[in-house]
């Protein structure tokens, strides 16, 4: 969600209408060498032996311990095919895991990276991402290297978690520094609309630019992989947005840009989401230091940000209006993680130049 203080009651409410219109065996881990600090990760097999499950209270939704169970699972039955790895360290030193997945029997001519939970409330974007990589486990698009990363900000979502278990809603956006990680890297830092000056909450940003190891690691992973196209999933909004976030001029593949959001459009079952320039969301609205701009201007990547869902907060259910988890996450997050998972589908198999 690309809005930055925290809403509630009616606030809460114009937002919605607003942005409504608008293997254990075998399975090793590729690199256990966190990219930031000296804390290794474990290796993937012991990690997996720490999870864990129970009930909670969003049963729509997967906890950080069941979306990698889940995950364990392919790994375990695809081996060579989905490969764990740790990105990075997380300020609290957790780290990080990202999943290449790729079809061992063809050459990698294309690379996509796809990741989610930025920001620690917008849960439905790891529910995509997961999804996303459980399908490409099964079936992996010929030639593509794809990345995911289901849960980058692990601090925050497992802060969340445990708010959800004790019954505390509490509004939650940065890692656990208090830096709002999309505010963290480093293109369009600085806002030349006229409107900074007259809502100058809107174009802040992060103190110094990759202050944060969690903004670092994807920077890191950026930097190597050189990746063709990035999906950086949040919630909630309905739409495909494209650099520039912290400049109002369009890009100069915006034509491309287009294309394949369009592309990702088709590809969804219902009510599709929209493409657009994020800079062009509102007059007023500006995202400095954001992710998609620094992958696109710093490594040459068609990255999108896309905002899945139309909140789960409802007009007609008053007794909704003040809930922020349930303003980014509808109870039932199933139509819009297929909606996500299709345009996943859709952009990997246009990457493969082959039908899905
Ligand atoms: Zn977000």
């Amino acid at each position: 969600m690309i809005r930055l203080d925290a809403p509630r009651g009616l606030f809460a409410l114009l937002a919605t209408i607003a942005v409504a219109l608008s293997s254990l065996t075998g399975a090793r881990a590729e690199a256990v060498q966190p990219a930031d600090g000296p804390t290794p990760a474990p290796p993937w097999p012991a990690f997996v032996a720490e999870l864990s499950s129970g009930a909670h209270p969003e049963p729509g939704y997967r906890f950080y311990d069941e979306l990698h169970a889940q995950i364990a699972e392919v790994v375990e039955l695809y081996p060579g095919r989905v490969r764990p790895f740790s990105l990075g360290a997380t300020v609290q030193g957790a780290p990080i895991w990202g999943f290449r997945c790729s079809d061992p029997m063809t050459p990698i001519q294309k690379t996509m990276l796809v990741f989610g939970a930025i920001h620690p409330l917008e849960w439905a974007s790891s529910e995509v991402v997961t999804d996303a990589l459980l399908a490409c486990a099964r079936r992996p698009p010929p030639g593509v290297l794809m990345v995911f990363v289901p849960v980058l900000n692990v601090d925050g979502r497992r802060t969340v978690e445990n708010d959800l278990m004790s019954g505390n809603d509490r509004y939650r956006r940065g890692n656990a520094a208090g830096v709002d990680l999309n505010r963290d890297f480093t293109s369009n830092r600085e806002s030349k609309a006229i409107w900074r000056h007259i809502i100058p909450s809107r174009y802040s940003t992060s103190p110094a630019p990759l202050s944060q190891p969690e903004s670092r690691a994807i920077d890191a992973l950026a930097a190597a992989e050189r990746f063709d196209v990035a999906m950086s999933f949040h919630a909630f909004g309905g739409y495909f947005y494209y650099p520039w976030a912290g400049r109002w001029e369009r890009p100069k593949d915006r034509a491309e840009f287009v294309a394949l959001g369009h592309l990702m459009e088709e590809a969804q079952p219902g009510r599709p989401y929209r493409t657009q320039q994020l800079s062009h969301w509102a007059f007023f609205f500006r995202g400095c230091g954001m992710e998609l701009d620094h992958l696109y201007e710093r490594y040459d990547t068609r990255a999108f940000l896309i905002e899945l869902t139309r909140s789960g907060v409802s007009p007609w259910r008053p007794w909704t209006w003040d809930q922020h988890f349930r303003l980014y996450n509808p109870v039932d997050p199933s139509p819009d993680a297929a909606s996500g998972a299709a345009a996943v589908r859709a952009m990997a198999w246009h990457l493969a130049g082959a039908p899905g």
